[in-house]
């Protein structure tokens, strides 16, 4: 028997542990609920819910495989290696394959388990399917991690030619399902959870979300992605952040239709390649700095950030009460919807750190409490780019003017007219300018060019 433990990966197709396992013979799937863990790691009351949601279609795609998935509790990860080596003495199971992932505690979960199931003559494999990619393969000639985002992606497109893009198919029939019925009970995860069905929880969804996305968007993508008011983004981060689709699934399907999508050229499907690309640097960077997992700057020059962490100043960036309404729209996207578009997050994100000097580590705590796509490595670097001490960062001198992006981005208004009506009547004109701001931008502008001279000397 082989177990195959389900984490950030909830899909049949293109799932190598599962696709290796089932090759070898009879499978049973785990999938360990962790309360504590997630509380630590601030998982969003709405992406808890979207895991209940894909668990129980996933339960029903592996049943249909011959293949059940047992769904255990145990508090924290620290738990897992004694609760999987009980159940792999119960199934008399010969080895363990999951699929790796990229945060420093899930590394470190992952070598505990290793250690425990090999301890009794178990095997245990990781196989790699988060990135196009592994980590630690795309480096520079010195072999170490690019520092800047151009060259990386220069020498990932390089290497990416070279790769078999094809996905894995759905595993075959499990021979004993002819002997075995399996019923599949509802999955109930019991932590507070907030109503994730906006989001279709399925792999069959996050097809049809691709597809659609292609049909429609990516050939616009470059000139309509960063205007919040248009459907113009795939929409998929919360199917790629627990892994319904994977990113080389995406790519494969844009080379069908695109084959020159891996050109670097000025249209909608290269750019497309970019963002995917960014999310494969965040995950490396991650990789081979598991202390930014940890909250430490990547710039260690941050350390020297004079944060000002105002609590009134936060809990109205929060609530979308800052008087800006570009920023307060985009807080109440957040808080109604669970999800919040690029452009947006690089306005608030700016917005907090420097116009409100508070720690980005805050920023990207609040938004992994409430994003339903919350992925440490994107968020981090998503962060740190705003916070200018990332890798790659936005230069900590160019900040961000809430008004200014308001009308380059949302020039009628049309976006902040749907989270407040209140300002729907006012001109287009009018709509950018702010009402009882909190801090008053000139000003917050030039303080924060004070308190980030301490990035000056890197
Ligand atoms: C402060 C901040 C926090 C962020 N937090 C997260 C997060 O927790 N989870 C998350 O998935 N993304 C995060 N991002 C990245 C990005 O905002 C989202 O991935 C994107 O908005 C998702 O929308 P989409 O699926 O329509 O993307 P598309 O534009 O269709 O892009 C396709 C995919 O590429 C990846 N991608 C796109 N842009 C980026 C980027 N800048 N960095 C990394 N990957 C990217 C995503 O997986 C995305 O689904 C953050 C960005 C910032 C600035």
């Amino acid at each position: 028997m082989q177990i195959v433990w389900f984490r950030k990966d909830l899909r049949i197709h293109d799932n190598p542990a599962l696709t290796q396992a089932c090759q070898k013979g009879p499978v049973t799937a785990v999938y360990f609920v962790t309360p504590a863990q997630w509380q630590q790691h601030d998982v969003a009351p709405i992406q808890i819910d979207f895991i209940e949601k894909s668990l129980n279609q996933l339960a029903h795609s592996l049943s249909s495989l011959g293949i059940e998935l047992v769904v255990q509790t145990v508090d924290l990860f620290a738990d897992v290696p004694k609760a999987l080596a009980i159940l792999c003495k119960t199934l008399n199971a010969s080895s363990v394959l999951a699929n790796s992932e990229v945060e420093v505690d899930e590394i470190n979960r992952d070598i505990r388990v290793q250690q425990k199931v090999q301890s009794l003559g178990i095997d245990f494999k990781l196989f790699q399917a988060d990135c196009i990619l592994n980590p630690g393969q795309v480096l520079t000639q010195q072999g170490t991690m690019f520092k800047v985002f151009t060259p990386f992606k220069i020498n990932w497109l390089r290497q990416v030619q070279g790769v078999n893009l094809t996905p894995y198919c759905k595993p075959d029939i499990q021979p004993t399902v002819q002997q075995k019925r399996i019923t599949v009970a509802k999955i109930t995860i019991n932590l507070l959870k907030k109503d994730s069905s906006a989001w279709v929880a399925s792999e069959k969804a996050a097809q049809a979300h691709l597809v659609e996305f292609l049909d429609l968007h990516v050939e616009s993508y470059h000139i309509h992605r960063d205007f919040p008011a248009k459907p113009a983004t795939s929409m998929l981060s919360p199917y790629l952040a627990l892994g319904l689709i994977t990113s080389k699934q995406c790519l494969d399907a844009l080379l069908h239709r695109y084959p020159d999508a891996l050109e670097n050229a000025k249209n909608g499907p290269s750019t497309w390649v970019n963002e995917l690309v960014w999310r494969e640097f965040y995950r490396h960077i991650m990789v081979l700095n598991p202390h930014l997992g940890k909250g430490s700057n990547y710039n260690q020059l941050g350390n020297h950030i004079a944060w000002q962490n105002n609590p009134k100043l936060f809990n109205a960036w929060c609530e979308g009460k800052t008087g800006y309404p570009l920023v307060d729209a985009a807080m109440q996207q957040l808080l109604q919807t669970g999800w919040m578009h690029n452009r947006l997050r690089m306005v608030c994100a700016s917005f907090l750190t420097k116009h409100l000097l508070i720690d980005w580590r805050w920023g990207e705590t609040f938004f992994k409490q409430h994003l339903i796509d919350g992925d440490l490595a994107s968020n981090n670097g998503g962060w740190q780019w705003a916070a200018s001490t990332g890798c790659d960062a936005q230069p900590y001198f160019r900040i961000f003017n809430p008004i200014i992006q308001s009308q380059k981005f949302d020039p009628n208004g049309q976006f902040i007219s749907i989270y407040n009506q209140a300002l729907a009547h006012l001109s287009d004109k009018q709509i950018h300018f702010p009402v009882n701001p909190v801090v008053e931008h000139k000003l917050a502008r030039l303080t924060a060019l004070d308190v980030f001279s301490v990035l000056k000397r890197g």
